[in-house]
């Protein structure tokens, strides 16, 4: 007997966990109108129903290069303090909606300092946007903790001075970096000596790989620059060969290194064909930690909620299924281990069995 299938206002309420998802492709369609009104940016059109739109056929090209660039319009509304506070703010209470209680969110410094902002007052800014917005959702009866992955960026020359950046903000909110922008073209170990830095300070960092590019980025982000996570690495599956994993893919698998997976953006990029045949589900079953994760609100038109409906609809989830993706992500979050094991333990495991 099957199982009836889970509804999407049940999903709602579920504890959720989001390990990737971006402060700027995560913005309200109204507030990006309003804001960039203040401060003279020209968008695709000021009614924010159509904005959402524009975005959402913007980043169906299936061209990861084309869904990077939608990016300009959050970014220029992200360049000054007020910018900077309202949308760290409502990105912790759009979670705290969204029935998630734990989330990293991910940005990158250097693209927000057109405004006058220094990097570490870009930092410090956010930092006081999402203290305010957890205060509310907590005051709201809806807490969720967040913690922040600052981005360096791929395809330029400063991750090595946004590594420094990690370890000087890590006891003021920030737990860990990421490398992101365009992977092909731009290797990680490129930007090795930033992840030698963080790996000589013991600061953790996920990073984008396996997504544009196959198994020799994958490769050289575990084995060469020592990433505790893969951003997406929905491509280790060429290392998958009728369910016998070869070296790399047992490496990911045996280490219990976490899979940040994105399928609406996997879709829209051109990394994974449906939700259907999307490989979270063929390496739920074949033992990987993955986590489920939106990437990008507004880019993707998506939230966990829509993540989790989409798995449950099109590829056959259960409760179970999405039980075992908030438990990895939060296994694999870079919190400390005390405070992991108390989330599983006092929210996410109630929670789901309070659904049952
Ligand atoms: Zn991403």
């Amino acid at each position: 007997m099957t199982a009836p299938r889970i509804d999407a206002d049940t999903i709602r309420r579920l504890p959720k966990a989001v390990l990737h998802d971006h402060l700027d492709g995560g913005l309200r369609p109204a507030t990006l109108v309003e804001l960039a009104e203040t401060v003279g940016h020209t968008l695709p059109t000021t009614d924010p129903q159509a904005l959402a739109d524009w975005y959402y056929e913007a980043a169906n090209s299936g061209d990861l290069v084309r869904y990077i660039a939608t990016f300009e319009h959050t970014l220029a509304v992200m360049q000054s303090r007020e910018g900077l506070l309202r949308t760290a703010e409502e990105y912790v209470l759009d979670l705290a909606e969204d029935g998630v209680v734990y989330g990293e969110v991910r940005y990158a410094p250097e693209l927000m300092v057109n405004g006058g902002l220094t990097l570490p007052e870009v930092v410090e800014t956010v930092q006081e946007g999402l203290a305010a917005g957890m205060a509310k959702a907590a005051a709201a009866g809806t807490p969720v903790r967040v913690g922040t992955l600052l981005c360096g960026m791929r395809m330029f020359d400063r991750t090595r001075e946004i590594a420094d950046l990690a370890v000087a903000f890590r006891d003021g909110g920030v737990v860990g970096f990421d490398i992101a922008g365009a992977e092909d073209g731009f290797p990680p170990a490129d930007h090795l000596a930033a992840f030698e830095h963080l790996r000589g300070e013991s600061v953790p960092f996920t990073i984008h790989a396996g997504e544009a590019h196959g198994l020799p980025s994958i490769h050289q982000a575990l084995q060469v620059c020592g990433a505790q996570r893969i951003g997406h690495g929905v491509r280790i599956t060429e290392d998958i060969v009728d369910g016998k994993l070869g070296r790399l893919a047992g490496w990911v698998r045996d280490r219990r290194i976490a899979l940040e997976m994105c399928p609406t953006s996997n879709l829209q990029t051109g990394a994974a064909i449906s939700i259907a045949e999307h490989p979270i589900t063929a390496l739920r079953d074949l033992g990987f930690r993955v986590t489920l994760n939106t990437d990008n609100r507004l880019v993707s038109g998506t939230t966990m909620t829509r993540e989790m409906s989409l798995l449950v609809e099109e590829a056959d989830w259960g409760v179970e299924d999405l039980r075992t993706v908030t438990v990895n992500a939060i296994k694999s979050a870079f919190i400390p281990f005390d405070e992991r094991n108390a989330l599983i333990r006092d929210v996410v495991l109630p929670g789901y069995e309070a659904a049952r």
